[in-house]
């Protein structure tokens, strides 16, 4: 019988959709316990995994009987891609399946900044009454948002964004100015420096590679808007967070929300800290109970179709 493990949290009806039929081990915290985790890989033929586990060449080489790995998210930075197709070993992400979930994120964070009516609960619950101070918010209504990358997710974003009636803008250098996704979508294409220039709101939707890394430093953060936001839920090293610390504290950026980071957790001493206009999440855009159904389901699925079929 093939078996499979599973070193990070998945949703418990898809655990079972998986049971019949394959030798199953099922321990959400072995991403914390990598010796453990190593030590039951020989005989493994399917690895599933969150973004946590570090599927790099040690573990590969702890696993020779593997074939798939599954990976319950999107981005592939915490897996080595290249050694596992030199190996065979076929990777699985769940494409699209957490994209609303982000989307949603995206697109009342960006609302909820350009209001800047929500961090006073403090002082309103202390009797004071910053009423003046916090009347000066904006609507999304007829802002402009400005989306880097246009992939599954920016597309999704657009999409509410446009029914909140906003103009979305966006740049994927991946993409011609004439393909046909951008008259479907409404959505106009710009280059880089045009839509920071342009847009009330940037959000971040491509992927962390070289072409990436610090893709928003201090000179792209300052060519921003005077009084836009950002949000990130793309990948932590995409923005320089030294450099969105400064231009926060400035005044030059309205705010800015981060669910992702260059380290995860923050370390201490981090820029970030005690920076205004600024929230934080854990990582959590793509998380929702609806999104970790969706994604664990379809990775059963396609880890289940890949070993019955064989093709891994
Ligand atoms: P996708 O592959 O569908 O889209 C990414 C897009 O980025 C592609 O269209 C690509 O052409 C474009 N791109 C690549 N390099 C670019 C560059 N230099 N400039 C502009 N565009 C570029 O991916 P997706 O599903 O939309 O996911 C986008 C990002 O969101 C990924 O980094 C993923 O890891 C992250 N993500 C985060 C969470 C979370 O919980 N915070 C959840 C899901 C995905």
């Amino acid at each position: 019988m093939k078996r499979i493990c599973i070193s990070e949290f998945m949703d418990p009806d898809a655990v079972a959709a998986l049971t019949p039929g394959f030798e199953l081990r099922y321990e959400p915290d072995w991403v914390d316990r990598r010796a453990e985790l190593l030590a039951a890989l020989p005989s493994a033929d399917a690895l599933i995994v969150r973004n946590r586990t570090q599927v790099d060449v040690a573990l590969l080489d702890s696993a020779p009987r593997l074939r798939v790995v599954g990976r319950l998210g999107v981005g592939l930075d915490n897996i080595d891609v290249e050694s596992c197709k030199a190996r065979g070993i076929r990777v699985i992400p769940a494409t699209g399946a957490n994209a609303r979930s982000v989307a949603e994120y995206v697109v009342t964070t960006v609302a909820m900044l350009l209001r800047g009516a929500y961090q006073g609960s403090g002082e309103v619950m202390q009797g004071k009454w910053p009423r003046a101070r916090l009347s000066e918010g904006r609507e999304a209504l007829g802002k402009t948002l400005g989306l880097i990358g246009f992939g599954d997710i920016g597309r999704q974003t657009a999409a509410l964004a446009q029914a909140f009636g906003m103009r979305v803008v966006a740049h994927d250098p991946m993409l011609r100015d004439d393909d046909p996704v951008w008259q479907r979508s409404g959505v106009a294409p710009r280059g880089l420096d045009a839509l920071l220039a342009e847009a009330d709101a940037v959000s971040l939707h491509v992927p962390l590679v070289p072409a990436t890394r610090h893709l928003l430093d201090a000179r792209r953060l300052a060519a921003m808007r005077p009084g836009a936001v950002l949000v990130n839920t793309a990948r932590g090293g995409v923005v320089d967070e030294g450099a969105l610390a400064a231009a926060l504290r400035e005044g030059h950026l309205a705010g800015a929300a981060l669910d992702v980071f260059e380290r995860e957790p923050l370390p201490a001493g981090s820029p970030l800290e005690g920076v205004p206009n600024l929230v934080l999440t854990p990582h959590i855009g793509g998380v929702t109970r609806e999104a970790n159904a969706r994604v664990s389901m379809l990775i059963a699925q396609q880890v289940r179709q890949a070993l019955e079929e064989g093709t891994a």
